[in-house]
């Protein structure tokens, strides 16, 4: 991602844009200060808008989508979102006009503490939900890791992606804390709350063991696990259950 001050505006605020585009011709992400004590953070495509939407739709899978509602609908509960002026509500869709819109009350003045806070909590899930819907790969060496080497290997290989999802990452953690699911662990209470979190995220249920292809709900099928509970948890193959592990923890 690049950014800069948006000259554009009256009002001071900045922008942002994935670096592989020309700034202004991809989707563009801005923050701007609303009265005192408000960020709004906006996200829109850009010139090339039409082309994004027609890689958006025939390259997100249903899946894709009920998940970014789901991120969506965590992001309204605490900043209110709007979609193209309006409040969020099930029925979005992508288009080529779609503006998402979400207001930051914060407690003092804005500050540059403030802003940066803001675009960790708000402004990041939403590139993410953008990132994944339009399909902007994560790098890495995600495919060679992805290589099928035996059976069901690539169902495996298809968990492992999932796990390694930034959104599924981030909603994981947004709805059940940076905590791990088996044993607790805090990394906050080891690192302090600067260090950015060190826990996983686990698909309880992988597809290979779903009998009918279904959408995954990100409150019961994904977990956050510290590093230790995940790398135990794929000892097994099928990975044990979050309660099985529990009950081999020496408390
Ligand atoms: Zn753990
Ligand atoms: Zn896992």
């Amino acid at each position: 991602m690049r950014g800069s001050k948006d000259p554009l505006e009256a009002r001071k605020g900045l922008i942002f844009w994935f670096a592989n585009y020309n700034r202004g011709n991809g989707p563009v992400f801005s923050i701007r200060p609303t009265g005192l004590k408000r960020l709004v953070i906006t996200f829109k495509f850009g010139a090339y808008a039409a082309a994004c939407v027609e890689h958006t739709k025939s390259h997100a899978s249903r899946e894709d989508f009920l998940l970014a509602n789901a991120f969506f609908e965590q992001l309204d509960h605490e900043y209110g979102l709007r979609i193209n002026g309006k409040p969020f509500g099930p029925n979005w869709e992508i288009s080529s006009d779609l503006k998402i819109e979400a207001t930051r009350k914060i407690s003092e003045r804005i500050s540059r503490e403030s802003i940066v806070e803001t675009v960790n909590l708000v402004m990041v899930p939403i590139v993410a939900s953008v990132a994944e819907l339009v399909g902007y790969e994560e790098k890495g060496n995600e495919a060679e890791e992805a290589v099928p080497d035996e059976e069901g290997s690539i169902s495996h290989a298809l968990t492992l992606k999932r796990e390694r999802s930034i959104r599924n990452r981030l909603l994981c953690l947004s709805i059940h804390g940076d905590q791990c699911g088996v044993c607790g662990f805090q990394p906050s209470d080891l690192y302090g709350s600067d260090m950015p979190s060190i826990l996983e995220v686990h698909h309880i249920e992988p597809l290979s063991e779903v009998e009918q292809p279904r959408a995954y709900d990100p409150k019961t099928d994904l977990i956050p696990l510290c590093p230790n509970c995940h790398r135990a948890i794929h000892k097994r193959r099928p990975a044990y259950t979050p309660a099985e592990l529990k009950e081999l923890l020496h408390t």
